[in-house]
């Protein structure tokens, strides 16, 4: 039935379009290290990626830039 393809169309719209899914790109400004996350942002645009720290024990002086 023709129905059954329209709801997978649908569903797979949803999933290639990821509402609040970022890239953030990482670089401390201690010793250069740069890593690549994936975060997740909240509806007050702040963004979410779990790091913590750098390899280098930095822990707060980043430079920080999401991805688009
Ligand atoms: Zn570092």
């Amino acid at each position: 039935m023709q129905v059954d393809s329209m709801t997978l169309h649908d569903a797979k719209n949803e999933i290639s379009v990821p509402s609040g899914r970022v890239k953030i790109h990482i670089r401390c400004r201690q010793c250069g290290e740069v890593f690549i996350l994936r975060g997740v942002k909240d509806h007050r645009g702040h963004v979410e990626t779990g790091f913590r720290r750098c390899l280098c024990d930095n822990d707060k002086d980043f430079d920080i830039e999401t991805v688009s």
